[in-house]
């Protein structure tokens, strides 16, 4: 029997990066042996890490990194108007990520300890969607590629891409893992979305939420947990906040 032929329109496809370290656009080179059948999804048309040609008209947008100078806005505003379809891709898009961290100080501050003497402009970190309609978020810190490989191949076909509802617990007990909290750590693995095959865990390092809130979490059942076992209020506020995923959640 002959294997069947599909046929598919490749994605008109451009990635950009804003404030952030790359490492979720690096990913689209990860898993080599899946690499050539994912990229013959994709009509790249702008993507700076592969390729100098620069072409405006895509239709699918990847948009990773936050938003922390006023051209940033200038330029995300742009791609929202060209993009038929706009993905928030990773963690610091998502949620402003890691790089939230600076809006615990002054903006003055920050530039008088990163950029002595020069004349910086910086904003207080955004995540995209406080500027522009995002029609789909894939958080991660990095994002995990397998992840991206099934959300592409559901934007190719035109069936629904989700991400799991569950919480990084399910994948943490699947791989049999003792639990963090058993061994006096604090772990968001409860109230975090999966995704990432509790890779944190797996590696004994307690999960500090990079992939936001799952669905329909039962955030006081947590906070009384952390209470029961004792564990340090501060410590818990810290791992929170990392992200800037848990905004939705404050913890007095
Ligand atoms: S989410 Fe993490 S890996 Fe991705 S760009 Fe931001 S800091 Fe880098
Ligand atoms: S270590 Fe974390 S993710 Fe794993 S079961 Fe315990 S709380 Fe859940
Ligand atoms: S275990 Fe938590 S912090 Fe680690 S990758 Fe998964 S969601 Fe992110």
């Amino acid at each position: 029997m002959k294997n069947p032929v599909y046929t598919f329109e490749k994605l008109k496809f451009a990635s950009f990066e804003f404030t952030c370290c790359e490492g979720c656009q690096l990913q689209f080179a990860n898993r080599e042996a899946s690499l050539e059948a994912f990229f013959s999804l994709l009509d790249v048309r702008t993507f700076r890490e592969i390729s100098s040609e620069k072409h405006d008209d895509y239709d699918i947008a990847f948009v990773e990194g936050s938003i922390s100078r006023s051209d940033e806005i200038e330029r995300l505003l742009a791609i929202r108007r060209q993009a038929k379809t706009l993905v928030a891709f990773g963690t610091c898009a998502c949620f402003g990520g890691v790089n939230s961290l600076k809006n615990c100080h002054s903006m003055d501050e920050c530039i008088a300890e990163v950029y002595p003497g020069l004349p910086v402009e910086t904003l207080p970190i955004r995540k995209i969607s406080d500027f522009v309609k995002v029609d789909l978020s894939i958080p991660g810190c990095p994002v995990a590629k397998k992840e991206v490989e099934r959300i592409v191949v559901s934007l190719v076909t035109g069936s629904l891409a989700t991400l799991p509802k569950y919480p990084v617990c399910v994948e943490c007990k699947e791989q049999l893992n003792t639990c963090l909290f058993d061994l006096g750590e604090i772990c968001l693995g409860p109230i975090t979305r999966a995704g990432c095959d509790a890779v944190c865990t797996t590696g004994k390092t307690p999960c500090l939420g990079c992939r936001g809130p799952a669905d329909d979490i039962n955030f006081p059942a947590f906070l009384e947990l952390v209470g029961e076992r004792g564990l340090n209020r501060s410590d818990l506020k810290e791992k929170l906040g990392f992200y800037n995923a848990f905004e939705a959640y404050p913890c007095q």
